[in-house]
């Protein structure tokens, strides 16, 4: 298990921090975000900490794959059947403001602006 003693995510992860839980498995977490671009607006972070999709790409393919079916569970728990839009914004030219990776879901009526 990787974390990082500082990371926002991490913390949310381990309990530390409040959030809004959506679904979770062995290796992700999905929780409401903070902020809703749109009227559902789950992120899904892995339980281990990696930065972001390059680090954790490189470190361990498999849990992308991971990260993409949980969001898929969660667009199919919310209702989300008309679709749904997954965003990544990676770096901070990318729009990234959280050093640990996620899937941003976003659906069920108008996206206001990119996530981020
Ligand atoms: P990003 O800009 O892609 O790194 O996305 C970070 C997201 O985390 C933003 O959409 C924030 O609204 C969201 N966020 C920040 N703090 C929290 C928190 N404590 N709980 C849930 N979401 C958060
Ligand atoms: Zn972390």
């Amino acid at each position: 298990m990787t974390t990082d003693p500082s990371c926002l995510f991490c913390k949310i992860v381990a309990g530390e921090l409040p959030s809004t839980l959506v679904h979770e498995d062995e290796r992700t977490v999905a929780f409401r975000d903070l902020h809703p671009a749109a009227p559902t607006h789950v992120l899904v972070v892995p339980r281990d900490h990696h930065a972001d999709l390059a680090a954790v790409s490189a470190a361990d393919p498999g849990l992308v794959a991971d990260l993409v079916a949980a969001a898929v569970e969660v667009a199919r728990k919310e209702g989300l059947d008309g679709g749904h839009r997954l965003v990544v914004n990676t770096g901070a030219d990318g729009g990234q403001t959280v050093f640990h990776v996620h899937l941003h879901v976003l659906g069920g009526g108008p996206i206001t602006g990119l996530a981020g």
